[in-house]
């Protein structure tokens, strides 16, 4: 929508500066997160190309990504299991916003990709997945709902550029016809 056709004002940095009671300072904040045992590993595993899940030995579905529990039998997760990446996208939305928050001139495709992973039910909330960006579809993929169901495989950065993040796969894409992997 443009800015002129929404009611009211939009907020310009310097209304906020002229508030009473505001002070300019640059935040020296440092912090340290700890990813933890499964996601530590996880994130390893994306550096060398592979998306790991772990096994519940009870109910034998496989975790992705990687948890030490499962939620639904409260049991230890044992093995670990190395899933393809491929699955097929579960939902999709258009997005203006970047990841830092920015406004996107070009806009991105990002979605929820449920992956091919034992154990669970077709069509059931309950499923592997991962959210991130699609590349290779189209707004109007989305918009016209062409891109629900389609069968996604990740494409990887280069191994030079990986620094084990989830950004170590650069996007989902379709996969090509009669693709098997
Ligand atoms: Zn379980």
């Amino acid at each position: 929508m443009k800015p002129e056709r929404v009611p009211g004002r939009y907020i310009r940095e310097e209304d906020l500066r002229r508030l009473p009671g505001v002070i300019e300072y640059t935040p020296t904040a440092r912090y340290s997160y700890s990813a933890g045992q499964a996601l530590s590993e996880f994130l390893r595993g994306l550096k060398d190309g592979r998306i790991l899940g772990k096994l519940c030995p009870s109910c034998r579905r496989v975790l992705v990504p990687p948890r030490v529990y499962c939620e639904f039998c409260f049991t230890p997760t044992t093995e670990w299991v190395e899933v393809t990446g491929a699955g097929r996208v579960e939902t999709a939305v258009t997005s203006y916003i970047g990841a830092a928050r920015e406004r996107l001139e070009k806009p991105e495709i990002i979605g929820v990709i449920r992956l091919d992973a034992p154990g669970h039910a077709e069509n059931s909330f309950d499923f592997a997945g991962l959210f991130h960006k699609l590349c290779g579809v189209t707004e109007d993929d989305v918009k016209s709902g062409r891109v629900i169901g389609m069968r996604v495989k990740p494409r990887w950065k280069p191994v030079h550029e990986r620094m084990g993040s989830i950004l170590d796969i650069e996007c989902f894409e379709p996969l090509q016809p009669r693709e098997v992997v």
